[in-house]
């Protein structure tokens, strides 16, 4: 028996497939990651198009059987402009991979989907956070809803809630100034850095994007989240596009879906 449910979501990825149709993956608040087939959207007038476009946060109407079928959509927004703007459209592009990454199936994602949408309203903003910090925040983000944040909070060994410290990426944590081994390992992580990188893991999710930083606190937290992806993702993750990757082949992507889209 089919059976019809309904779930909030965003389209993470739509590829065409065949003469009319489209397979879409969905991240969703209450089901997680789920594909479903989207037929006939590519046909003139389908009513069904606008919702098959990436980055559509919609609630789906969702056919279940062997295969999950689209049967209709109440759109929440369709992020129209972020095809427009190709820088804004390839990092949109990016945290979708990022979270399809963490994001399992039947996994309740509320958080994850709330961050996504955020994420993509700040890439939009007109008074825009520089989009690298976008980014950043997004990533740290999303690796603490993954289960992998970096453990920040306080000092590893001895629990003191310290201002500033020295991280070890070897073990995932930070250590104070007691604790920290005497020699010139570890990453030392001043007041604001620190301060930073405990904002991006816990800051409520509606306050988390709209800061700047000084050029000299930016480059060092970004720095840190670079080396810290590298030890914690992508050494699991032999696919996963990096932003630069994306923007390689980001132009022949981005025009094939508008092309697509356009059907
Ligand atoms: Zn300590």
């Amino acid at each position: 028996m089919n059976a019809e449910t309904i779930v909030t979501g965003v389209v993470a990825k739509s590829t065409p497939v065949g003469e009319n149709d489209r397979v879409l993956e969905l991240i969703t608040k209450e089901r997680g990651r789920i594909t479903v087939f989207a037929r006939g959207c590519r046909r003139p007038r389908s009513r069904l198009v606008a919702y098959t476009r990436p980055f559509c946060f919609a609630e789906f109407t969702i056919i279940n059987g062997n295969s999950n079928h689209l049967q209709d959509a109440k759109a929440i927004n369709f992020f129209e402009d972020l095809p427009l703007d190709y820088e804004a459209y390839i990092y949109a592009s990016y945290f979708m991979e990022f979270a399809c990454y963490f994001v399992l199936e039947e996994m309740e994602s509320t958080d994850v989907l709330n961050l996504l949408y955020l994420a993509l309203k700040a890439l939009t903003a007109k008074n825009k956070m520089p989009r690298k910090l976008v980014r950043f925040a997004f990533e740290m983000r999303m690796l603490v809803l993954g289960g992998v944040g970096p453990y920040i909070h306080e000092c590893m060994e001895c629990g003191e809630a310290c201002e500033e410290g020295w991280f070890y990426h070897s073990r995932g944590g930070l250590l104070c100034k007691e604790c920290r081994p005497k020699d010139d390992s570890g990453i030392y992580l001043g007041k604001t850095e620190l301060f930073t990188l405990r904002y991006v893991c816990a800051a409520p999710l509606k306050e988390l994007f709209g800061f700047t930083l000084s050029p000299e606190v930016e480059a060092k937290v970004l720095e840190f989240c670079e080396a810290y992806k590298r030890r914690n993702i992508e050494k699991r993750v032999g696919q996963f596009p990096s932003l630069e990757e994306l923007n390689r082949m980001g132009t022949q992507n981005c025009f094939t879906h508008l092309h697509d889209a356009s059907k």
